[in-house]
């Protein structure tokens, strides 16, 4: 069987090994004679599993003493609501940079929680088409907390640096591009992630949040919706999406065992350059709707002349067994994803192909 050549943007391709190991252990696991599907959450072996996704998370991100790892369901959109309902209370703002159509989305979900503000939008520019300079925020000294979307997947913009934002909490959604590379989680009150794109399976999310903003959260809400009740039951409130735990904790080990984050840093550097490489060369035939500063080392957007050639890539990709490279529907063009599972290897397919189709 030949294994897709996939450019999905979510969700995404993962990794073989870490898939492998589920079809090995998929009706027992560690001797148990059970699937981790039927296991008891509050039992042994699914409770080693647990400790070791979040330590995994707490090894590769150098996650420091002063923050909790919790690991939640309802993927990134429900931590677009859970945040303010958290850390917005009444008689405060919260301050937003709008950098394309989900940090739109969790501003929205701010408004409806409480005050928010924009600090900055590249709306108007290029449609999302760059990423605030530090000197075009417009931030409150005063505010909550300043939210970003650290990889615009759909845009195909990044933060390479992330803003100064002085000593209101920082809080990214960093579903498409969490450890892509190693950062200083310690400049971060929270910083969220549906696991779909670089971690594992979808529906779960994981959350990196500084325990004094759990501890100054609202207590006034449902407790499944307060972090605290998930920070003091080691995200075992509830039965947690066990299985998606359990692929967590194989991608994360494949991670650690290909060199960690610095390594996958590099391999995903050499992809983006092997695309934007074809897409630089003379003649305009791949265009890049976006600044070259802001360009995404995730998901990688270009258009083309006409819908009709456009149409006749997706067909030839298809042809070579290349899948999900398809615009976003809001913004049409083409879209290559190349999350930390993408090989190497499917990238040069990709860039060889689309050198071959230009010529
Ligand atoms: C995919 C994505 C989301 C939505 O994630 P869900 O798990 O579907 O809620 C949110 N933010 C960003 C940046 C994304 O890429």
């Amino acid at each position: 069987m030949a294994r897709a050549i996939n450019f999905n943007p979510g969700p995404a391709a993962l990794p073989l090994a870490a898939l492998e190991r589920a079809q090995k252990e998929l009706i027992d696991l560690s001797g148990t004679g059970m699937s981790v599907m039927e296991h008891s959450h509050r039992g042994k072996a699914y409770e080693a599993v647990h400790n070791e996704a979040i330590a995994l998370v707490r090894e590769l991100l150098g996650v420091p003493d002063s923050h909790d790892v919790l690991l939640l369901q309802g993927g990134a959109s429900l931590q677009f609501a859970m945040v303010p309902m958290n850390l917005l209370p009444a008689g405060k703002s919260a301050d937003y940079i709008l950098t394309g159509s989900w940090s739109q989305k969790a501003y929205k979900e701010g408004k409806a929680v409480g005050t928010v503000r924009v600090a900055a939008t590249t709306e108007k520019d290029k449609k999302f088409g760059r990423i605030p300079e530090q000197k075009e925020l417009d931030l409150d000294p005063n505010a909550a907390y300043v939210h970003i979307t650290s990889n615009n997947t759909i845009a195909g913009t990044q933060w390479h640096e992330f803003p100064n934002v002085g000593n209101v909490p920082l809080v990214a959604d960093m579903s498409s591009d969490i450890m892509w590379r190693p950062i200083d989680v310690s400049k971060f009150g929270v910083i969220y992630a549906g696991a779909q794109k670089n971690l594992g399976p979808s529906g779960l999310a994981v959350v990196i949040i500084r325990k004094d903003l759990v501890a100054a959260g609202r207590s006034d809400i449902p407790a499944i919706l307060q972090y605290r009740t998930h920070a003091d039951n080691k995200s075992l409130y509830n039965t947690p999406p066990t299985f998606g735990v359990y692929m967590l904790r194989n991608v994360l080990d494949e991670l650690k065992k290909a060199g960690g984050l610095a390594a996958v840093e590099r391999t995903n550097r050499e992809k983006a350059k092997l695309l934007y490489d074809v897409i630089d060369e003379r003649n305009d035939f791949y265009v890049s709707p976006v600044e070259k500063s802001a360009r995404s080392t995730m998901n990688v957007v270009f258009t083309l002349k006409t819908p009709e050639l456009e149409a006749e890539f997706l067909s030839e990709a298809q042809k070579r067994g290349m899948v999900g490279l398809k615009g976003h529907r809001s913004v049409g063009g083409m879209r290559a994803s190349i999350y930390n599972a993408v090989t190497l290897e499917w990238v040069k397919a990709l860039a060889d192909f689309m050198r071959e189709f230009k010529r």
